[in-house]
C-alpha cells in the first residue's frame, strides 16, 4: 500500500503511452495520467512535484526510452527523490526488467517508485512477501485484463444513495451490466450457485457442509468463478489447492442482502486513498436501496435464513428455550409471523404465540394458541407423513427408479459442460500465451513458468471432471437409493419431540387460522403429496 504520510520533496512524475502495446486511447492518454498524477499530489501534502517526464509513443516492452533516461539521469543527480506512475505497466511490461529496476535498481539508489492505481509503493515492506508477486500480478492484470478504470472518486455517496452500483466487481451471482456499469443484472450460472446454497440451508445444512458439498461438486468459489470469468491470465496464478468454498464464503453469500434486488453499499470506510484496509462502519448507517436489481433471492426465503442464523448463534445448546418452530408460524389472516411470548398466571409460566401485527397495534386479531399445543400438531402431523411414506417405500422405490434424482443429475450435468468448457479456455490461453513468447511481449523463462501453472490448474480441473463423470454414472444408474428428501424424513422415523434440526428440514411453513386449526406445510409437498395420494388409492382398492 501506499504510505501516504511519508514524505518525498521531490516527486518525478512518469508518463508513457503506446498504441503497440495496445493502452486505452482514452484512459491511458498522457493528458489523463498528468491529472490522475497531479491530482493524487495535490491530495497528499506530504508529496511535491517536482519534474516531469513523457515518453509518447514508447513500447513498455523494453527500457530504451528517452524520457525514462533523463529521469534516471535526474535521480543519479538527486533532482527527483520519487517517482510516481499511474500504475506499473507505465513503468515497463518486461516482467522481469521491471521487478530488477523496483527491487534492485531502485532501492539502491534511494529512489522511491509509487504505482498510484496499483497501490504500489517500494517504501512498504509491509508486503515483503508480495515483493515479487504484486508487481507481477498487475503487469499481467494490466497487460490482459485492460479493465482498469479511472477510479471516480467524487459523488460516490451520491451514487450510492441512488441505488447506482460503484463498486469494482459485482457480487457474485450478479454482473456489471454491458450498458450501464452502475446497474447490476443476473449471472445466470453463479445465481444458480447462490439459489443452491439457500435451499441446502433452508434443508438444514450448515455452512460448512454447503460448502464442503460444493466443493465436492467441482463448484467455483466466487474468488475464482470471477477470475475466470474475467479470461485473463490470473486465473492461472492462484493455485487450485487454495480456490476451495470456505464456511465463511458461505456465511458470507448467506447474509448478503443483495441477493434480495436490494442495493447495499458503504459497508466500510477506507482509511484513506488506496489504502486496501478499511474499517467497518455499523449496519444502520449502511446505504440501502431496494429493487434496484433483479433479485435472486426471494425476500421471506432471506429473512428466513437470517433468522435461522441468528437463532443458532444466539441459542446455547442444551439450553431450555429452544423453540424449534421460530419463524416458521404465520397468522392465517394477516399472513405475518407469529411472535413467542410467556405470561405467568399463578406462579406458572405459559408460554404462547400471536400475530406480531397484532402485537404491534396492527389491523388484525391475537390469534393466540399455546405453543405446546402447536409442537404436538406439528409433530404429529410429522409423524404421519413418515407414516404414510413408510407404506410407500415401494412406491417411492418405483420412483426414484424412474425418475431418479433429477436435480441431482441436472447439477452434476451442468457442472460437467462448464468443466469441459474450463479446460478448452485453458487450452486458448496456452495458445495465447505462446503467442506472446512469440512476440517477445514474455520470454521464455516466464513463458514457462506461467505455461507450467495452466497446465497444473488444468490438470486439476481434469481430475474434478474425471470424478465428476463416474458420479454421473452412478446417478443414472440409479444407484441412489432415495430421493434426498424423502431421506431426510425417513431419518425422523421415531420423532418423538421436535428439534430445531427436524423443523428445518422438514417443514415449509406453519399457518394458524385460529386455535383448532393450524395447517402444517412441509418441504416438498407436492411430491409428497403425489406419493400418498397414490398409496391412500392403493388402500381404498
Ligand atoms: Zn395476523
Amino acid at each position: 500500500m501506499i504510505l501516504a504520510n511519508r514524505s518525498a520533496d521531490k516527486v518525478g512524475l512518469y508518463l508513457r503511452l503506446s498504441r503497440d502495446d495496445g493502452d486505452k486511447a482514452e484512459s491511458d492518454s498522457i493528458h489523463s495520467q498528468r491529472d490522475l498524477l497531479m491530482d493524487f499530489i495535490s491530495r497528499h501534502r506530504s508529496f511535491r512535484f517536482k519534474r516531469e517526464y513523457v515518453d509518447d509513443g514508447y513500447s513498455g516492452t523494453n527500457y530504451d526510452r528517452p524520457g525514462f533516461s533523463r529521469m534516471m539521469e535526474d535521480a543519479q543527480k538527486g533532482i527527483i527523490d520519487c517517482i510516481l506512475v499511474k500504475d506499473l505497466s507505465r513503468l515497463g511490461r518486461n516482467y522481469i526488467e521491471t521487478g530488477r529496476y523496483l527491487e534492485r535498481i531502485f532501492p539502491s539508489m534511494g529512489l522511491r517508485l509509487i504505482a498510484v492505481n496499483d497501490n504500489y509503493d517500494t517504501l512498504d515492506k509491509d508486503s515483503s512477501d508480495n515483493e515479487i508477486v504484486v508487481p507481477f500480478k498487475n503487469l499481467i492484470n494490466d497487460a490482459y485484463c485492460r479493465d482498469i478504470s479511472l477510479k471516480i472518486r467524487s459523488h460516490l455517496d451520491v451514487k450510492r444513495k441512488d441505488g447506482q452500483f460503484i463498486g469494482s466487481f459485482a457480487m457474485y451471482g450478479y454482473k456489471k451490466d454491458a450498458d450501464n456499469k452502475n446497474h447490476l443484472v443476473i449471472d445466470e450460472d453463479a445465481a444458480r450457485t447462490v439459489e443452491l446454497i439457500f435451499q441446502y440451508r433452508l434443508n438444514g445444512l450448515s455452512a460448512q457442509r454447503i460448502a464442503d458439498k460444493l466443493n465436492e461438486l467441482g463448484f467455483q468459489p466466487p474468488y475464482e468463478y470471477k477470475r475466470k470469468k474475467g479470461l485473463n491470465y490470473n486465473s492461472g496464478f492462484k493455485s487450485a489447492d487454495k480456490a476451495k468454498w470456505t464456511k465463511d464464503t458461505v456465511t458470507r453469500l448467506l447474509g448478503s442482502e443483495m441477493y434480495t434486488g436490494t442495493m447495499v453499499q458503504g459497508r466500510t470506510k477506507r482509511i484513506n486513498y488506496k489504502v486496501k484496509k478499511s474499517l467497518p462502519i455499523i449496519s444502520e448507517d449502511w446505504i440501502r436501496v431496494e429493487n434496484t436489481h433483479t433479485p435472486i433471492i426471494q425476500k421471506s426465503t432471506f429473512e428466513l435464513v437470517q433468522e435461522v442464523a441468528a437463532l443458532d448463534t444466539r441459542v446455547s445448546p442444551g439450553r431450555e428455550d429452544v423453540y424449534p418452530l421460530c419463524g416458521f408460524i404465520r397468522c392465517g389472516c394477516c399472513g405475518q409471523n407469529m411472535v413467542r411470548r410467556n405470561t405467568t398466571s399463578c406462579g406458572k409460566k405459559y408460554y404462547y404465540y400471536h400475530c406480531s401485527t397484532y402485537k404491534a397495534g396492527g389491523n388484525c386479531t391475537a390469534h393466540l394458541i399455546n405453543c405446546d399445543k402447536v409442537d404436538q400438531i406439528v409433530l404429529e402431523a410429522l409423524r404421519k407423513q413418515i407414516e404414510l411414506l413408510d407404506k410407500a417405500e415401494s412406491m417411492i422405490a418405483y420412483i426414484t427408479e424412474n425418475k431418479t434424482d433429477r436435480s441431482g443429475l441436472r447439477v452434476v450435468g451442468e457442472q460437467i459442460e462448464k468443466l469441459k468448457s474450463e479446460i478448452d479456455h485453458y487450452g486458448e490461453l496456452k495458445a495465447k500465451l505462446y503467442r506472446d513468447m512469440v512476440e517477445g511481449l514474455i520470454d521464455r523463462k516466464e513463458y514457462e513458468e506461467i505455461n507450467g501453472r495452466f497446465d497444473a490448474s488444468r490438470s486439476k480441473v481434469e481430475e474434478t471432471l474425471h470424478t465428476l463423470e463416474k458420479k454421473e454414472q452412478v446417478l443414472l444408474n440409479n444407484q441412489l437409493k432415495f430421493q434426498p428428501w424423502v431421506e431426510n424424513l425417513k431419518r425422523y422415523q421415531n420423532l418423538t419431540e421436535l428439534s430445531r434440526s427436524v423443523v428445518i428440514s422438514t417443514i415449509d411453513r406453519i399457518v394458524v387460522n385460529d386455535s383448532k386449526n393450524v395447517e402444517v406445510h412441509f418441504k416438498f409437498e407436492d411430491e409428497l403429496n403425489e406419493i400418498i395420494q397414490y398409496v391412500l388409492a392403493e388402500e381404498a382398492n
